[in-house]
């Protein structure tokens, strides 16, 4: 969100002025006291909020008050509204559009900018594209100065800003490796009165594979969005994504997970029309622990009538698959209270279906085949009622 990538500028010296973040009328209110003519934005990952109305220009507290209302619990492009930030009024004289990015076709980086900026840029790209330069950026020696002043000629920033420009295109750069970004957007990057340049928009993505060397992203992250199970997953450190259906979904690969969706879907056609209820991928060794974080995410989705457990054992052997499974059900005890259908194949695969017949678990059914297995789950999703 725009107040985030605020904090992130202002600790990589991008000129700015963060403001104050507010979750009532009563706090912009507060804020507006403290800065004066301001501006309520409103905070959703989203562009085009001024478009939405979800930008506006305060002269008094009151009206701060009275545009926090409004704005508070308004939905752009189909996100609620939260918290607003108040930004001190900037008296704009041009918008300029900059921006660092990953360009994955070109496997480097690039930095798309033009001096035509503002909430148009999308029309200016569409009639005007010469407006809009991209600039090839060597992923080995990165932004130096020279590359930053070669940056700023080509975009054609203003005589007067030349200096400016080209520190701010450090510091955004900056930015860019060291959060270990895939995007940093400013948009406008605005002339105020008296040749200031000031980031008074920001948008940056956070490549989620490096998450491990920034403890502080974690902050970043707006949990109350955040779906309680997927939420629940990632502490545990499962692939998982939440889905609408009724049959919960556990497998091992990514590739196998996606097509036993698919097969599921196919198969609740004849059962209801039941669908899958998640995405989740426990990877190669499926611990019983793994196995029982993975089921005790999907039981307490309450959309799940049925559970497909759908394992091909290539590296990791189907018995240990097996005793995983029931060691699961053992740590999960009453808790596990749907039925289970159970397709292995694969690696050691007579073990892994001798060791499940032999528990006889009542809720565990056993299915050879994949298609076989998704009928059985959809059927019973359909039985227990959806
Ligand atoms: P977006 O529409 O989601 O990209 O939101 P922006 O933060 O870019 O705001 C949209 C537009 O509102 C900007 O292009 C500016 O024209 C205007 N705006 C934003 N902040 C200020 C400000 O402090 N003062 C003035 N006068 N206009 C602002
Ligand atoms: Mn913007």
């Amino acid at each position: 969100m725009e107040f985030q990538a605020k904090e992130l500028f202002a600790k990589h010296g991008v000129p700015g002025t963060p403001g104050i973040v507010a979750n009532t009328p009563a706090e912009a209110r507060a804020a507006a006291e403290q800065l004066g003519v301001c501006v309520v934005k409103a905070q959703v990952k989203a562009g085009g909020r001024g478009k939405a109305g979800g930008v506006k220009l305060a002269k008094t507290p009151d009206e701060a008050e009275a545009h926090a209302t409004a704005i508070l619990g308004m939905e752009i492009k189909g996100l609620t509204v939260n918290r607003v930030l108040i930004a001190p009024a900037a008296s704009i004289e041009e918008e300029y559009y900059f921006s660092f990015l990953l360009d994955r076709s070109n496997r480097s980086y690039l930095c798309i900018a033009s001096v035509e900026g503002g909430v148009e840029i999308e029309e200016v790209a569409k009639t005007n594209p010469d407006a809009v330069k991209q600039i090839a950026i060597d992923a080995g020696t990165g932004v130096d100065e020279a590359k930053a002043r070669e940056i700023v000629a080509e975009v054609g920033f203003p005589e007067a800003l030349t200096e400016q420009a080209v520190q701010t295109v450090l510091a955004l750069w900056t930015t860019f490796v060291e959060e270990d970004a895939t995007l940093v957007e400013v948009n406008p990057l605005a002339r105020l009165a008296g040749d200031k340049l000031e980031a008074l928009d920001g948008k940056v993505s956070l490549d989620e594979n490096a998450e491990f060397r920034h403890p502080e992203h974690a902050d970043f992250e707006d949990k109350a969005a955040a779906d309680p199970l997927e939420a629940k997953a990632k502490e545990k450190g499962l692939n998982y994504v939440k889905l609408d259906g009724a049959v919960g979904i556990i497998g091992n690969g990514a590739g196998l997970v996606m097509s036993t969706l698919d097969v599921v879907a196919y198969a609740g056609e004849a059962h209801g029309g039941v669908k899958p209820a998640n995405f989740l991928d426990i990877g190669g060794g499926a611990s019983a622990q793994v196995m029982a974080d993975g089921l005790d995410v999907i039981l307490n989705d309450p959309q799940v009538k049925s559970v497909f457990v759908n394992v091909f054992g290539g590296i990791t052997s189907c018995d240990a698959v097996a005793n995983g499974i029931v060691g699961a059900l053992e740590i999960l005890g009453d808790e596990a209270s749907k039925p289970l259908v159970v397709r292995l194949d694969g690696n050691n695969v007579e073990e892994g279906r001798r060791i499940l017949a032999e528990a006889d678990h009542p809720l565990v059914t056993l299915v050879d085949t994949m298609d076989g297995a998704a009928d059985k789950a959809a059927e019973l999703a359909n039985k227990a009622g959806v």
